[in-house]
């Protein structure tokens, strides 16, 4: 059977410690759907679509992107699968994503979440410093791929 998962987030920008998530998500499932979170609370700094576009430029054909908004069970019911991966890490994300699995698992028990932990390579990394350090000008290049480097410059001017 292809089993597919759905790896949501708000990847404002995507990163390579998401990136790092994708690939080894590939190693247990046959494809992943990187679902981008339009409404976010967070205040993106980037639209949906320009999300959507950069993950799209960073990832094989294994992948598809699309992006969501309302509840993830919805969208995974769309998509049919019952699968979701999510990137793990340190504590601080346990017990959000703890929350947030049960949340789920109460609206939709088929439901399972698939956590792989980060390699040590990535541990700090999130889509906040990578904005910060670009913002002040440092060397962002071994946290993102080239193209976010790019765009990420350009927003920033
Ligand atoms: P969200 O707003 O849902 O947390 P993010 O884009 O911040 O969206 O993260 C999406 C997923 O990727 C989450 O499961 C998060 O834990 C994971 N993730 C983010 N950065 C890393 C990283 N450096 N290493 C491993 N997982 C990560």
């Amino acid at each position: 059977m292809h089993k597919v998962a759905v790896y949501p987030g708000t990847f404002d920008p995507i990163t390579n410690g998401h990136l790092d998530i994708i690939n080894r998500g590939l190693e247990i499932f046959d494809s992943v759907i990187v679902a981008v979170l339009e409404n976010a609370k967070k205040k993106p700094l980037f639209s949906a679509e320009e999300r959507v576009e950069m993950i799209r430029n960073s990832v094989d054909r294994r992948t598809e992107v699309g992006s969501f908004s309302g509840l993830l069970v919805d969208y995974m019911k769309k998509k049919n699968t019952r699968f979701e991966l999510r990137g793990m890490r340190a504590m601080s994300d346990f017990d959000y994503e703890f929350q947030m699995s049960i949340a789920n698992k109460k609206l939709w028990p088929e439901m399972e979440t698939v956590f792989i932990m980060t390699d040590q390579k990535y541990l700090y990394l999130n889509s906040s410093l990578v904005k910060e350090l670009a913002r002040l000008g440092a060397d962002i290049s071994e946290f993102v791929p080239k193209n976010v480097e790019t765009v990420l410059k350009k927003k920033l001017q």
